[in-house]
């Protein structure tokens, strides 16, 4: 039954196609696949090329050969046990070839004496004579296409079925309709229509027309997606709803005066940062910032300062950290940098319960708490504020929407407070432009003063006597060491990369004189934070541990770390792990333990070796892993690209970066006419969590 045309639309569901029954569309389903508009952005993951004719007498065995060719005998069947095999004579201009197909037996009936045909094959030979295997075949008069498409399958549906039902939708669909894209814009970058782009990516005419699909198709995720952040960006920032910080001559006074008492004079990116958050805060719009600033480039005293401001103009402030360690570790350095004040702090965390924790939460609502620090713990329901006015995350994800919406909920005053993450994930500034398209990003490049660069050298097993004379010549100066292990528990075989392994060697054999300490994930956090004062307070000489140690531990003292095979761990996480030593005015060593030879291992130790600068780390690990796996993205919640490499089109991320900001510099609230279909395209981009902003 024809289906009348106006009866297809983009938002059509896919059981409105041809062929197309309740079974098979709950299979496209399960890949996502739910509208006509769906399958169209289905994209084929590889092409048949029968863009040229080949000729028999060029036939090559492996080859793949697209005939023009006359079927000349009646086709023939064989059976042999259960194998049928269909025979046919093909010829060309003289000469001959035969084709052969295995257990296809309806083949038999298909193929016609004396029709011409277009086979596409691949050639094997049979005795003496060459024989096209399997070739897909059509009438050459019915031949509508160059290429043809070859996509991801799933089980249960076939080449056949995708290609049909995206054929019909190719045909009958008004895709020119759908153009999101204003002309102007088309043309400035020099980019196909939408049109162009999903016919030639699904069916192209060369290869040439799948590089300008690729690249309108490319184009149109990255520019959308960036739409879809600065959109969110523009909304947050048109937020009346956030606290107004108000400093008067004498919080300024005190403002000044607590930077002048610092220990150390602010590096120029510190004082950067600062100038950032401060003119946020004091304009009276809402902030979203990200400071980005490699391990040990000092952001705990440019969220202090933030906080101080906001304590000083009236509003309280939460700090969270990632782990009860590290909140702790806050406290106590918060408390150091206030000491000359009357800022008020708190620490709460899962540990803290009963008496102490119905303590805190009365005086947090009373507003004798300044400042609450702690884990995921300050944003439980029970945890109301008097005044809430900032809140700042360390090494954390952004926040949610629904995060932003309870903590206005629960701040005390309905207004949602600022938010500033603060995170030592170095990330490739092209990379950043869309994993934080959302935020003002602030980066502290600078270190302070002194900073030696962390000595790294790669060592093999037979060096272990080496690396442990060095342990000792730090020991014996009053030095601390961490030694870095992959797994907790010991599985057979794996002695030494186990962390209780390493332990009990070194307490019982190397350093059997020393005191040694085992830190671990599965120890309860009173332990740990027990064990981690001891290592602060040289108690311990030798601190053997797995990656809890990765975030924000910071001991001066300790200045030589060892990592036991280094090669499992990525280039990122041990650029981290490295952070923890070179705090201090003693030249530091950390040591790789590895005995791989993989290639890209090897690489990445090498490079750690070479390099103490983050962000240079950040771009080569990108480069090593390539992007799939590239840490983060995944883990930002980014939607899939399906034709953007966002390693190979860095160029295409800062293009499409600039064309978002003058499109929406021109028009903010895309009211143009020319603007207006491009909304519905940038919801669709943007499937998580800020999506309900829109
Ligand atoms: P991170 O950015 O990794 O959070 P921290 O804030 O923990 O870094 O700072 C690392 C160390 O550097 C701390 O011991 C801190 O006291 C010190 N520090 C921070 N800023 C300066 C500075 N401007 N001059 C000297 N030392 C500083
Ligand atoms: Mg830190």
């Amino acid at each position: 039954m024809p289906i009348p045309e106006s009866a297809i639309k983009k938002y059509s569901p896919v059981n409105i196609l041809p062929g197309i029954g309740a079974k098979k569309a709950s299979l496209f389903e399960k890949l996502g696949l739910k509208t006509v508009q769906d399958l169209l952005y289905f994209f084929p993951r590889d092409y048949e090329d029968w863009s040229e004719r080949h000729a028999i007498r060029d036939a090559n065995i492996g080859q793949w050969l697209t005939l023009e060719a006359i079927v000349v005998n009646t086709p023939t069947i064989q059976r042999k046990g259960r194998l049928t095999i269909i025979r046919a004579r093909l010829e060309q201009d003289g000469s001959s070839i035969s084709a052969t197909w295995f257990n296809q037996p309806w083949i038999q009936k298909q193929i016609k004496l004396g029709k011409k045909y277009v086979f596409h094959g691949q050639v094997d030979r049979r005795g003496r004579f060459f024989s096209l295997q399997n070739p897909y075949y059509i009438e050459a008069e019915k031949i509508n296409f160059f290429f043809r498409p070859i996509y991801p399958l799933t089980q249960g549906l076939t080449q056949r079925d995708f290609r049909q039902a995206i054929q019909f939708a190719l045909r009958q669909l008004k895709i020119g309709e759908m153009e999101p894209l204003p002309p102007s814009l088309r043309r400035e970058y020099k980019l196909c229509t939408l049109e162009y782009a999903l016919q030639n990516i699904h069916y192209p005419t060369s290869r040439h027309d799948i590089k300008v699909a690729r690249t309108r198709l490319g184009f149109d995720e990255l520019f959308l997606l960036q739409m879809a952040l600065r959109l969110v960006k523009q909304k947050h920032q048109e937020q009346s709803l956030t606290p107004l910080l108000k400093i008067n001559s004498t919080g300024e006074r005190k403002l000044q005066h607590w930077v002048a008492s610092l220990p150390f004079d602010l590096t120029g990116d510190q004082q950067k940062a600062i100038a950032d958050i401060r003119s946020d805060l004091l304009r009276g719009k809402f902030m979203n910032r990200l400071i980005q600033g490699d391990v040990g480039s000092g952001k705990t005293v440019v969220a202090a300062y933030g906080m101080a401001l906001a304590t000083w103009a009236g509003y309280q402030s939460v700090f969270m950290a990632p782990t009860s360690i590290l909140a702790e570790q806050h406290y106590s350095t918060l408390r150091d940098l206030y000491k000359n004040t009357n800022i008020r702090l708190a620490l709460l965390t899962g540990d803290i319960r009963n008496n102490a924790r119905s303590e805190i939460l009365s005086n947090l609502l009373a507003g004798q708490i300044d400042i609450l620090i702690g884990t995921h713990a300050v944003l439980e329901k029970t945890v109301k504020y008097k005044n809430l006015g900032l809140c700042i995350t360390d090494e954390q994800h952004r926040f949610g929407v629904d995060q932003r919406a309870a903590l206005g909920e629960f701040s005390g005053n309905d207004l949602y407070p600022h938010l500033l993450v603060m995170s030592a994930t170095p990330i490739p500034r092209t990379l950043a432009l869309i994993i934080y398209g959302d935020l003002d990003i602030t980066l502290i490049k600078e270190k302070p003063p002194g900073r030696i660069p962390v000595a790294t050298y790669t060592a093999r097993e037979k060096d272990r006597g080496r690396v442990e004379r060095l342990m000792w010549q730090r020991i014996e100066k009053g030095q601390q060491i961490y030694v870095v292990c992959p797994l907790i528990e010991d599985s057979s075989g794996q002695e030494l990369e186990s962390a209780t392994g390493v332990f009990n060697y070194l307490s019982q054999q190397a350093f059997p004189e020393n005191k040694i300490a085992l830190l671990h994930g599965k120890l309860t956090s009173k332990v740990k934070s027990k064990i981690l004062n001891d290592f602060n307070d040289r108690n311990i000489n030798i601190l053997v541990t797995t990656t809890v140690i990765e975030v924000g531990i910071d001991n001066p003292n300790a200045t030589m770390m060892v990592i036991e095979n280094a090669e499992r761990f990525g280039l990122a996480q041990l650029h981290q792990l490295r952070g923890r030593i070179g705090r201090g005015i003693e030249e530091s060593l950390c040591v790789l333990m590895s005995e791989t030879s993989e290639p890209k291992a090897r690489r990445r130790l090498t490079v750690l070796c070479q390099s103490n600068d983050g962000f240079a780390l950040a771009e080569e690990d990108l480069k090593l892993r390539g992007p799939g796996d590239f840490f983060g993205v995944k883990q930002h919640g980014l939607p899939e690209f399906k034709i953007v490499n966002l390693y190979e089109d860095q160029d295409l991320i800062t293009q499409t970066s600039k064309a978002a900001e003058t499109l929406l510099n021109l028009d903010p609230n895309l009211e143009r006419l020319e603007n207006r279909k491009l909304l519905p395209y940038i919801k669709r981009r943007l499937t998580y969590e800020l999506e309900p902003v829109l």
